[in-house]
Formats: structure tokens, C-alpha cells, sequence
């Protein structure tokens, strides 16, 4: 989780900004605002990819189950390995892999062996095939040859009893690999966090509506959708709800009986069509409203009953923002993930040169490129107003610039987080 916070140095807000929280602040207390939930799901392991992980895995087995070859070859009897020169084996026989040679190795005998195929008892050196010169039933095997060579001792990936994995881990393609490896079927999941979304806003008009004077299309609720789906949950579109003080009551307790979180966007300023942050105070705990950052300045973080709120600006790239910021991590955190990947910070020359205000903290927009490997370069998409979504259409990461960091020139180092494939 940590790595989803910015880190950044208080105190120094200009005037304007004073009494606004800091974007860690509000990472803190939101994280710190919601717990992870408690019920669970019994799925099979190919179900359960994405998922998080409800219980503790121990090892019923040991993995490899038995010793066995690394390599195509001849197992013998390390004691038997030429001291010089070159010596002859008779081969009784092969085991392979799925059908052992059950026979003990004699004293002086060689086994053919095959990639994985269970070493005979009495055995425990394997000679190379390309190492050995076969004649007829026997097998000629010179100098230079170690003891346990080429040999894979059972449990040496996963002994029996030892812990595996444990309750909040995500459950990736070498996850549910590693259980099936453990003969694992079906494993304890978290259910999923169901969370309702509705958008608000009088000029909002749907895709496939025509537009009279005044009225845009509501986006927010398909970059919502699309965010929500790459984290797995649940969704609740509960479509647009109209600037009107019954109707927003409404829809927060229509929300608030189904989800576990509810997220809205626009309502939360102080405009008079503004009825967001007032519902949230009347029917639930508002817990805060303003922080110091660009875009996404009004927020609100809050409960309803038992369902946590997350009050997003109506402006598309600062509903983005939010969501990236804040509301991500804590999903991540209430769907029981403990081990959830943040998003990374890596340093990049900035080709542009970068307009920076002092005092607030900004995610501007821009295309990150490994210039060399190991080496990177940003540039800003270009205009950064918070309406201007085409901006993270174009963008592949923020780049974050810090409350007490001015105007950027070109050429200079600045901080960037990657969001492709998190959002
Ligand atoms: P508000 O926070 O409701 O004052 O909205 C701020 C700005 O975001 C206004 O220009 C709204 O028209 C715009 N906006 C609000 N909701 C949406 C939405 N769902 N889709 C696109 N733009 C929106
Ligand atoms: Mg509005």
C-alpha cells in the first residue's frame, strides 16, 4: 500500500491553500478510514485469479514429490563414478517420467533417466546423456562427473507444512500455478467489494443523446467504469442522478443498502446545485472536503451507514485523478489486498519545460518513454485544464510535482508515476 503515497513536505501552502490538507494527509486518513471486509468465497483456482486470497496456504505436499532427474542421462551410484579413466555400466533399464524404475540401482549398474523421471532407489548422481558414450545394453561414463549432480530433491521448491502464501495476497497466474502444483483445487477468496457509482449534474445527457444548449455527455461514468473494472469489483451503475436535494438523498440510500463503497462525481462544491457534501453531513460522518492538489481540489471522504463514500469533482481528468490517488488504494484495501501493487514513481527528464504554482501538489499529465533501457524521458501532453480529458486519453502517467516545487525547465529530473494498465 505504501507505495501508492506521495511523499511530500508539509508547511509550505501559500495563502490561497492554507487549512487545505496535503494529498499524503488525505491518503492517510482515507486508508486509515476504511477496513477490509470479512466474507468469503470458496472458488476454483482458475475463479480465483485477480482475487484475494482469504486464507493461509501450507503445503499438504512436498513439491517435487520425489527426487528426480534434472536431465536426460544415466543415474548411478555416486560411489561408483570413475576415480580416472572410463568405465562401462550395464543399463537394466529407464525410468521416466510418470513411470519410475521401481528396481534398486546395483553397485556398478547405471538407469536411464529421463527429465523428471523419479531417481531409483540406491541412485544419486545423474550423468548427462551428452556426457556418456551408450554401447549396446551398457554405458560408458569417464571423469569429471559430482556427487547429487543434476538431481532434484523432493520438496527442494515447497516442503510439506511450510506456508506458502498468506490471507491478502492477489492472486496471480504463478499463484494459482503454485497451488495447482500443491494438487489445490479450490481456495477461500474474499467476495468481491460490490461498489454503486452515479454521476450528478443537471446538463448531464447520455451516449446517443443529442445535446440543446448547455448540456455534455456524461464521461465520468465510463472512466469510473473502466477504472473500477481493472480492480474487479463489483459494479453498480446507478446512471445519473439530477441536481436536486430529494433525488440525491435518494440515490445515497438506494446506494448505501447495496455497496460497500459509493463513489459520486460533480455536487461537492459549494455551488448552489451543490448537494453532495450537504447529503453526505445530513444522512452519514463527512470527514473532509479539501485538499491541496491539481486538479481534484474538492473531495469527500466519508460513511453512509456501512458503506464508505468517496465524493469525486465533477471535471473528468479530476475525477481521474481522485480515483488514481485516493479511492484505488482504498478499494484495494477493503477488498482484503495486502500485498495490492501501488503505483511506482520513477525519475525521468522532462523534454518539456513544465507551469508550476507553488503550494499545491500537481498531477500533470504526460507520455513517459524509455529513452535508453534503465533511462527515461517525459513530456506533458499538453494543456492541463481539469475538463480536458483527451489529456489522459494521450497521457501514460502523472507527473508529480510537489507543493514547493516551481516551473520546471526542460532537461531537468522530475518524479513520474506510470498508470498504464492500473487504469
Ligand atoms: P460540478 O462539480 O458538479 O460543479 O462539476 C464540475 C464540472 O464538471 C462541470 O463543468 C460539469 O459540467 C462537469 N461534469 C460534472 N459531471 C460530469 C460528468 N459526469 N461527465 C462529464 N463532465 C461532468
Ligand atoms: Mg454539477
Amino acid at each position: 500500500m505504501q507505495n501508492n503515497e506521495i511523499n511530500h513536505q508539509p508547511g509550505c501552502e501559500d495563502e490561497l491553500n492554507i487549512g487545505l490538507l496535503t494529498v499524503a494527509e488525505a491518503q492517510i486518513r482515507i486508508l486509515d478510514g476504511v477496513s477490509a471486509i470479512t466474507a468469503t468465497e470458496t472458488l476454483s483456482i482458475r475463479d480465483a485469479l485477480g482475487r484475494v486470497l482469504a486464507e493461509n496456504i501450507v503445503s499438504p505436499i512436498d513439491v517435487p514429490s520425489h527426487t528426480n532427474s534434472a536431465m536426460d542421462g544415466y543415474a548411478l551410484r555416486a560411489a561408483d563414478l570413475p576415480a580416472d579413466g572410463v568405465r562401462s555400466y550395464p543399463v537394466p533399464g529407464t525410468s521416466w517420467a510418470g513411470r519410475p524404475w521401481l528396481t534398486p540401482v546395483e553397485p556398478g549398474q547405471a538407469i536411464q533417466i529421463m527429465t523428471g523421471g523419479m531417481m531409483p532407489a540406491g541412485a544419486d548422481t545423474v550423468v548427462m546423456q551428452e556426457q556418456v558414450e551408450r554401447e549396446g545394453a551398457s554405458v560408458r561414463i569417464g571423469t569429471g562427473h559430482k556427487r547429487g549432480q543434476n538431481v532434484r530433491a523432493a520438496g527442494e521448491d515447497i516442503a510439506t507444512g511450510q506456508s506458502v502464501m498468506t490471507a491478502g495476497k492477489c492472486m496471480t497466474a504463478a499463484d494459482i500455478g503454485v497451488l495447482a502444483s500443491l494438487g489445490l483445487g479450490e481456495i477461500s477468496v474474499y467476495r468481491r467489494l460490490k461498489v454503486a457509482f452515479f454521476s450528478t449534474g443537471d446538463e448531464l445527457r447520455a451516449v446517443g443523446e443529442s445535446l440543446a444548449p448547455g448540456e455534455i455527455h456524461d464521461s465520468n461514468r465510463y472512466t469510473l467504469y473502466g477504472m473500477l473494472k481493472k480492480l474487479d469489483v463489483e459494479i453498480i451503475d446507478m446512471g445519473v442522478v439530477r441536481d436536486r436535494r430529494e433525488l440525491v438523498e435518494q440515490a445515497f440510500e438506494e446506494a448505501a443498502a447495496s455497496a460497500d463503497a459509493i463513489i459520486t462525481s460533480g455536487g461537492v462544491s459549494v455551488g448552489e446545485a451543490d448537494f453532495v457534501k450537504e447529503t453526505l453531513e445530513k444522512l452519514g460522518s463527512m470527514s473532509f472536503w479539501k485538499i491541496a492538489m491539481k486538479p481534484g481540489r474538492p473531495v469527500t471522504f466519508g460513511h453512509l451507514n456501512d458503506a464508505v463514500f468517496f465524493g469525486l469533482p465533477g471535471n473528468p481528468v479530476s475525477v481521474m485523478v481522485t480515483f488514481f490517488q485516493f479511492v484505488r488504494t482504498a478499494l484495494l484495501k477493503m477488498s482484503g489486498a495486502t500485498d495490492a501493487v501501488g503505483a511506482y514513481t520513477v525519475r525521468a527528464r522532462t523534454l518539456t519545460a513544465l507551469r508550476k504554482r507553488p503550494g499545491r501538489f500537481e498531477f500533470q499529465r504526460g507520455v513517459l518513454e524509455q529513452a535508453e533501457p534503465g533511462e527515461f524521458s517525459v513530456r506533458s501532453v499538453g494543456a492541463q485544464g481539469s475538463g480536458i480529458l483527451r489529456s489522459m486519453s494521450e497521457a501514460n502517467c502523472f507527473i508529480l510535482l510537489q507543493p514547493d516545487q516551481v516551473s520546471i525547465e526542460a532537461g531537468q529530473e522530475v518524479l513520474v508515476q506510470p498508470f498504464q494498465n492500473l487504469i
